[in-house]
């Protein structure tokens, strides 16, 4: 159940003090493996702006049971190539691009549903070899095919910070998210709004480092309680 929520939004308020910050983040509540129900209750806060899931399977059952969601759902797990017209089908942005190969594919098929999706790009700045994402090395050459795709709406990048308790090294894997968007606006001309950076233990970290968007589940609906599969 919902829990919480008062408290996470002042450390959100907090960090944005002590960062200096003024602007707006937006906030991704993470329901993957909760129930409709549950997303029934999150989506009854005002600040919630998005649900993120992560599993294709998973977030077409529960469209199916929660179709009165007024919230947009954005894909924020590993997308594979034979899932990427379902998962057009069903989500309004996909956050988890991070191939050329998933870019040109998801173009043509939003070519085909005769829509354009806006998506975000992936990239693995801890360097574990268990997250996904693209690698740093590859990034400009993804960057340059996602932008000039006519169907993808290109609107910034994701990473997963490191699973550490040193808070340097979290704070330079958001740090080098950072650069890479300020180099990619340059880059490609876009606006590119969005660094979603930040889940339930280190989203203060990524607001100092200029997170735009914050992804929270457990802080915000609980532990899970089983491992989300890989979809
Ligand atoms: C599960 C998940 C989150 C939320 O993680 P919490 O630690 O529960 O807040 C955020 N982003 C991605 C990509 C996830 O898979």
């Amino acid at each position: 159940m919902i829990q919480n929520f008062d408290a996470i939004y002042e450390r959100i308020q907090n960090a944005k003090n002590k960062a200096g910050r003024t602007d707006r983040i937006f906030f991704t509540a993470v329901s993957k493996t909760r129930t409709a129900d549950e997303m029934r209750e999150a989506e009854k806060i005002s600040w919630i702006d998005f649900f993120g899931e992560n599993r294709v399977q998973e977030a077409e059952n529960k469209r199916d049971s929660y179709p009165e969601s007024k919230i947009q759902w954005r894909l924020i797990g590993h997308l594979q190539n034979n899932k990427a017209r379902k998962a057009a089908e069903i989500f309004d942005t996909i956050d988890s691009v991070d191939s050329v190969e998933l870019a040109v594919r998801l173009n043509r098929i939003a070519g085909e549903l005769d829509k354009k999706i806006p998506i975000l790009i992936e990239v693995n700045t801890s360097g574990e070899e268990s997250k996904s994402g693209i690698a740093p090395e590859k990034f400009s050459e993804l960057l340059d095919v996602a932008a000039a795709q006519e169907n993808l709406s290109l609107n910034g990048l994701m990473t997963v910070g490191p699973l550490t308790d040193d808070e340097k090294k979290i704070r330079k894997s958001f740090a080098e998210l950072r650069n890479l968007i300020e180099n990619a606006r340059i880059s490609t001309g876009l606006d590119l709004p969005v660094l979603s950076m930040g889940m339930s233990d280190d989203f203060e970290l990524a607001i100092l480092e200029g997170s735009t968007m914050i992804r929270i589940g457990t802080l915000l609906f609980g532990k899970r309680f089983y491992p989300p599969k890989q979809n």
